[in-house]
């Protein structure tokens, strides 16, 4: 089929503009077809853009010849331009249709297309992520994604708002971040690097030159673990600020979180009622529960774990019961968290490092760092790691670093709570995972 040019053609309506109050009008409307009934004498052709859909009517005793054989090539997910007069319809969808003069066929869709966008025949997850571009016009999809845009431009003014600076670190590093999680190796030339796992040290350094500053970005994990709410590949909002301790960004982070519930809830009035969701506007502070208490927990629960070992999913989803809301977890253990979180001056063992937790998710970590230098390196003895390895960052702790401390939220499963999605693929556009690297 030979497509037609977009000629001097320019939208003059979003189907959502299509209105009763335009009857007799001339509209030009781009975009795709998403639902065709044919009941002999008369066509309907349900067209969807980025705003919606508008019923466009062929009656085939009204309509040239144009339109009339235009309409017989048409296919779903045709990308088509109409040109033609608004009538007033009260039966039709927003109270108006467009009767078509002229059909211009912009992009053709072969069919059988791999996916029902309609949902009428729903797929697994995997045949929809396969054809995730076809799979994203779904209205439901639709309401994911823009919310998740709502979530990024909440964060944002709630962060540039209280004097926060956007930074962007490096993702090709030549060393380990923080050791532990397994890394990506890379080809760099005649050199071997490593996508970047996290911003921490980097966010950490710029605390000297910025004081409050934030991130957000893709990191990458080698995660083996299949889970529904691990990937190798997320987005992390970061954040770091001089002069202030765990507490002052438990403070921050829990503000936050209302922040962009409330945000969501009054700016994606269509998208919740597509996805059949209310969101409750959480009240601050929320419970600090240290570890010793989510140790006594589970153990009043018959879940027996020794002081001193992480805490393991099971037992993540038993305190999801117990405490069916948004928790820190506070006071843990310093040999379970990163050499930059700072042992308590009071007892070592004992770390100022935090879990924000919905439910059972984690949805963030962070805490007060070391600004020491000596401790620093001690702590990266401790935990197996080699001072050499970091030599770059432990130098800037002789440019004068000042007490700080910071978090990372992952905005996946930020977004998974609001909008109840159980597995984070959902809520990605192209999630990658050890099993799938494309599309
Ligand atoms: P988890 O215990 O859930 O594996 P983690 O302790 O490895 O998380 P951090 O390294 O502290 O997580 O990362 C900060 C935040 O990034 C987490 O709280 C979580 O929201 C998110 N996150 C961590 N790993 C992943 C992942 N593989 N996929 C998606 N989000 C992740």
């Amino acid at each position: 089929m030979g497509l037609d040019g977009l000629g001097s053609w320019r939208r003059t309506h979003y189907s959502s503009e299509i209105g009763p109050e335009l009857d007799g009008k001339e509209v030009i409307v781009l975009g795709w077809i998403r639902d065709i009934r044919d009941l002999g004498g008369i066509r309907f052709l349900i067209l969807q853009d980025k705003e919606g859909t508008v019923q466009v009517t062929v009656p085939k005793d009204e309509v040239n010849s144009q339109v009339l054989s235009k309409v017989d090539l048409l296919q779903r997910q045709c990308c088509v331009g109409v040109r033609g007069l608004v009538r007033r319809m009260d039966k039709a969808p927003g109270g108006a249709e467009i009767i078509p003069e002229e059909i211009r066929i912009l992009g053709v869709a072969k069919h059988p297309l791999p996916l029902d966008i309609t949902g009428k025949t729903p797929a697994e997850i995997d045949v929809r992520l396969d054809a995730r571009v076809l799979d994203l016009r779904r209205t439901e999809n639709q309401a994911v994604f823009r919310i998740r845009h709502a979530v990024l431009e909440a964060t944002r003014r709630f962060l540039v708002d209280r004097g926060f600076i956007e930074v962007h670190t490096p993702k090709i590093i030549a060393s380990a971040t923080e050791g532990g999680a397994a890394l990506f190796p890379i080809a760099y030339f005649e050199k071997e690097a490593f996508l970047a796992q996290s911003p921490q040290l980097y966010k950490e350094q710029l605390v000297i030159d910025f004081e409050k500053v934030f991130e957000i970005g893709p990191v990458f994990r080698a995660e083996k673990s299949h889970t529904r709410r691990h990937v190798t590949e997320f987005i992390s909002i970061d954040v770091e600020e001089a002069f202030v301790t765990a507490e002052d960004v438990m403070k921050l982070a829990e503000d936050l979180v209302q922040y962009v519930c409330k945000y969501v809830k009054e700016k994606c009035r269509w998208e919740l009622n597509v996805l059949r969701r209310d969101v409750e506007v959480p009240k601050v502070p929320f419970k600090r529960l240290t570890y010793d208490e989510i140790l006594e927990d589970l153990s009043d629960e018959g879940m027996r774990i020794p002081w001193g070992e992480d805490i393991p999913t099971p037992a993540y989803r038993l305190l999801g019961r117990l405490h069916p809301y948004f928790y820190f977890i506070v006071d843990w253990p310093t040999s379970l968290k990163p050499f930059y979180i700072k042992p308590k001056d009071e007892d070592e063992r004992v770390s100022e490092g935090f879990d924000l937790m919905w439910r059972w998710i984690e949805i963030a970590s962070g805490g007060t760092r070391i600004n020491d230098k000596e401790l620093l390196i001690r702590r990266l003895k401790e935990q197996g790691l080699q001072p050499e390895s970091f030599k770059y960052h432990l130098k800037v702790f002789d440019y004068g670093m000042p007490p700080h401390a910071g978090w990372a939220i992952g905005l996946e499963r930020l977004v998974m709570m609001l909008t109840g999605k159980e597995n984070i693929r959902e809520v990605i556009l192209f999630p990658r995972d050890r099993f799938r690297l494309t599309p």
